[in-house]
């Protein structure tokens, strides 16, 4: 959908009603999660459940004395090519939220080391942003004593993995899942993404072709495409019958901890591959710095090639941002002045509902998640998970969008919910 300044509410009814009559016969599109930590997650011990640092523990604890589940223990014998060690002992476990613990903070180390006897031990934030690490784990990453809590992904990297052949299968079986919620389109959002990455998950889509795979490429990493460009198609090598293929999408900027003059920089460097970028915004000075970088970086105009699998040879594919979790009125007039898209999650709303209450004002709480004020300016939207940190559920996205409690004037009906989850709602 264009820009439409000023629609009210009555022609957005309309508008949303033509646009769901010709898009039948097309899925939802989850426009924004990760695919690789998606199948990572799927093979970690997994503490969402736990309400409490205790319980973490408790469920640590069981999965270090009980030997691990048994995929960790195919792990065990599949630890060829872990990059930076030999995966046999290490235990990794993903899925704890600090602000919705009873003690409303991340275990510390000492607590982990309590629990996991010497076993190298890495907690995974659900967001995949940090992780609380064990002293054993620390020392085989070369961490100094103190740093526990570790946000440099570079350091995170050094964690042995599983195979690529274990990793292709996870991948696969995560598009699967997709397919099963009734998703047809995704968009890979992930910003450490490079050429090896879009090979891994071109091979996966060759087992799931009823998926249309996007991904994104880091902003820094653009050079590993060498002469591939925005929009062109990534096939795997498994020969041409049965080839998997996956497009190549925004460049994705993301802002390093506490450093938004970064942002500028990274999308200049997007520019020069001329690739339109995709930001990640989670606060409104990120935003304030993003807004300025995209106003001094315009986006090249004919980003869409003629081999795109959407061409769209006479327009300029719109920049994104990135969950726009948090905005004020007049940095929405800016997004909607500039042609930026917003790609958001409504469900974070809800989930993190209690959290929103008790850290935010009042005031700050309607600014939470925009989503009824984008559309009233005409912003483009579009829905999808942050998977794996919420599931990839479009009816959960759209009961989140249509009910809401914080901000219930953002609030939208549910027949714009399910359009703005439509693959062609989607307009990449
Ligand atoms: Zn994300």
């Amino acid at each position: 959908m264009r820009p439409v300044p000023g629609l009210g509410a009555a022609g957005l009814a309309r508008i949303a009603s033509a646009a769901v009559s010709t898009t039948q016969t097309l899925g939802y599109c989850d426009d924004h999660l990760h695919l690789l930590a998606c199948a990572a997650a799927r093979r970690s011990v997994d503490v969402q459940a736990a309400a409490s640092v205790g319980e973490l523990l408790d469920i640590v604890g069981h999965a270090v004395r009980s030997s691990a589940s048994p995929r960790m223990r195919q792990d065990c014998q599949d630890s060829a090519e872990g990059n930076g060690g030999d995966s046999r002992q290490w235990l990794r476990v993903w899925g704890y939220d600090d602000s919705l613990l009873d003690e409303r903070r991340h275990p510390t180390a000492a607590e982990v080391d309590a629990v996991t006897h010497g076993v190298p031990t890495v907690l995974h934030h659900v967001t995949g942003h940090v992780a609380v690490v064990n002293a054993a784990a620390g020392r085989a990453l070369g961490l100094t004593s103190g740093e526990v809590l570790v946000e440099r992904q570079d350091l995170l990297a050094a964690v042995p993995r599983d195979d690529r052949s274990a990793t292709v299968a996870g991948v696969t079986e995560v598009l699967a899942d997709l397919v099963a919620a009734g998703i047809t389109a995704c968009t890979d959002a992930t910003h450490t993404n490079d050429i090896g990455a879009l090979e891994l998950l071109a091979e996966a889509a060759a087992g799931v072709p009823s998926v249309k795979v996007t991904a994104m490429v880091g902003a820094d990493r653009l050079d590993s495409l060498e002469d591939l460009d925005f929009g062109e198609t990534v096939l795997s090598s498994g020969g041409a019958a049965d080839a998997g293929a996956v497009r190549v999408g925004h460049a994705k900027v993301m802002p390093p901890h506490d450093d938004d003059s970064a942002i500028a920089d990274l999308v200049a460097a997007a520019r020069a591959h001329r690739f339109p970028v995709a930001v990640h915004v989670m606060d409104i000075d990120t935003l304030q710095a993003t807004l300025d970088a995209l106003e001094a970086h315009p986006p090249p105009a004919g980003t869409a090639t003629s081999e795109a699998r959407r061409p769209m040879p006479d327009r300029t594919v719109p920049d994104r941002i990135e969950h726009c979790a948090l905005a004020l009125p007049e940095q929405l007039d800016r997004i909607a002045r500039l042609g930026v898209a917003v790609v958001t999650q409504p469900s974070f709303v809800t989930r993190r509902a209690q959290k929103y209450r008790e850290q935010l004002s009042p005031t700050e709480q309607a600014w939470l998640w925009p989503l009824a004020s984008l559309l009233r300016r005409g912003i483009r939207v579009t829905l999808s998970s942050d998977a794996p940190t919420v599931p990839p559920d479009p009816a959960e996205w759209i009961e989140a969008a249509t009910g809401r409690d914080i901000a219930p004037t953002e609030r939208i009906d549910a027949e714009t919910a399910r359009r703005l989850c439509m693959e062609a709602g989607a307009d990449r």
